[in-house]
């Protein structure tokens, strides 16, 4: 009896590794420009952590979550996102104490969340975010927003649209959410049960809904802009005008409003344009957090970042038809013909690799012709050739599998003679 991977998960296998890889370390270099560093926090975290910080009425916590109590009966979640995690992190080590601010950091890893799988959505996906804390500069908004879009630059992506808004401070939240329930209140019986929890707990989320986003009353219902309060404007203002001047073009849409309770003042998403890329869009979501840390038991210490997955952004390249510039060869095939030649192969492909090339040999006894083709199909760039006669006159016969020649090379020389001839293209 075979046991199959659990839904909503994949295996990512060689092939499709390499495209993970790339688009992390293209990340991990823009944010190194960026001047943001690393931090890696655990996989699960207390419950009680996402309860207080995304939400007890957001759809992460009410639905999604992996929650199980562990041996020692404390009740324990695999994360469902980053931020959380990264603010404990950060009241915990008493980064606010920190003389420069924002303290600026990244982190990559799996992420949980208990959803109907479908394209673009998984139980477990990798999210690559970043968040900034401790500042409520608007160039910082700025910064975080240009970072991610020159992630999806660098990548090679050109479909793209960054949608962002304001939900403003709590007075201007306050107000809209007054409005909002003036607004929806006389005809709630027509939505679906969760908007009608909404309606009191936060009704913001009601225009988030997926269900009733055709309702005529989603259409006009009042805008968060026009409840701005003067001090939310004027930030926004700012924001939008650094924008500008560093070259970043994006769309109002004050419809956006993003799922997490912790949002205010900027929020935005950067959504897919790529024709065929499907029903999800959204590739990354972002924005200002500035009441979470005291939330979380620190100082008042103002946030904002993003997250994006991988695995949509890996989507958005192939529905862009975006080239992944990946390597999927070897430098040197060893190709050896009798017992005394494949003996000496041994050491040989570990003298190549000690030298830094990428070299592999047959291990399954087989013949010339075999091996040959196995060189071809590992996309070698040279095959190097070892039988008797080579042997005993301390030679190798090396093929330049791209030109299409061949050299007679010494035997100790190989590695040196192989790494001259790659710079030399
Ligand atoms: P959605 O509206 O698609 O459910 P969300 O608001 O739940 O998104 P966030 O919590 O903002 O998403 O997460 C940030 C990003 O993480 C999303 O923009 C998306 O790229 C990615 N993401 C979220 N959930 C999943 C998932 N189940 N599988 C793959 N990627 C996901
Ligand atoms: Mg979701």
């Amino acid at each position: 009896m075979s046991v199959n991977i659990p839904r909503g998960t994949q295996d990512i296998l060689p092939g499709q590794s390499e495209k993970w890889q790339y688009i992390e370390s293209i990340a991990k270099d823009v944010c190194r420009r960026y001047h943001y560093k690393e931090i890696r926090t655990p996989i699960f975290e207390h419950t009680e952590l996402f309860k207080r910080s995304v939400g007890d009425t957001t759809d992460i916590v009410q639905k999604e979550m992996y929650t199980f109590e562990d041996r020692g009966e404390r009740s324990l979640t695999l994360r469902p996102e980053g931020t959380a995690a990264v603010v404990r992190s950060f009241v915990e080590n008493k980064m606010f104490g920190h003389p420069d601010q924002p303290v600026k950091l990244f982190y990559t890893g799996p992420m949980f969340r208990y959803e109907r799988p479908q394209a673009g959505r998984y139980r477990q996906f990798v999210q690559f975010g970043v968040e900034a804390i401790g500042s409520e500069d608007p160039a910082i908004d700025a910064e975080v927003i240009a970072l991610v879009m020159d992630i999806y630059k660098a990548a090679g992506l050109q479909k793209l649209n960054l949608v962002i808004n304001s939900l403003g401070d709590a007075d201007s939240r306050n107000a809209h959410r007054e409005a909002l329930i003036g607004h929806f209140e006389p005809r709630i019986e027509e939505f679906c049960s969760d908007c009608q929890t909404r309606l009191q707990q936060n009704p913001l989320r009601i225009l988030d809904c997926k269900k009733d986003r055709n309702h005529e009353l989603m259409q006009t219902a009042p805008s968060i802009l026009d409840y701005l309060n003067e001090e939310s404007k004027v930030y926004f203002e700012k924001v939008t005008g650094y924008l500008d001047a560093i070259g970043v073009s994006y769309t109002v849409d004050p419809k956006l409003v993003r799922g997490l309770d912790y949002y205010n003042h900027t929020a935005f998403e950067v959504m897919s344009e790529a024709e065929g890329f499907g029903a999800i869009t959204t590739l990354c979501g972002g924005g200002r957090y500035n009441g979470l840390v005291q939330q979380l038991g620190g100082p008042e210490s103002p946030g904002i970042g993003f997250a994006f997955s991988i695995e949509r952004f890996i989507a958005a390249m192939e529905a862009e038809g975006v080239e992944w510039p990946i390597d999927q060869g070897i430098d040197c095939f060893v190709v050896a013909l009798g017992d005394a030649a494949k003996d000496r192969s041994v050491s040989l492909v570990h003298e190549l690799r000690t030298a830094g090339l990428s070299a592999d040999r047959d291990y399954q006894d087989r013949k010339m012709k075999a091996q040959l083709k196995a060189s071809d199909r590992q996309h070698a760039r040279f095959t190097a050739i070892l039988g008797e006669d080579e042997l005993a006159e301390n030679r190798i016969t090396l093929k330049d599998m791209a030109a299409g020649s061949q050299d007679q090379v010494p035997l100790n020389e190989l590695a040196g003679y192989i790494k001259t001839k790659m710079e030399a293209k």
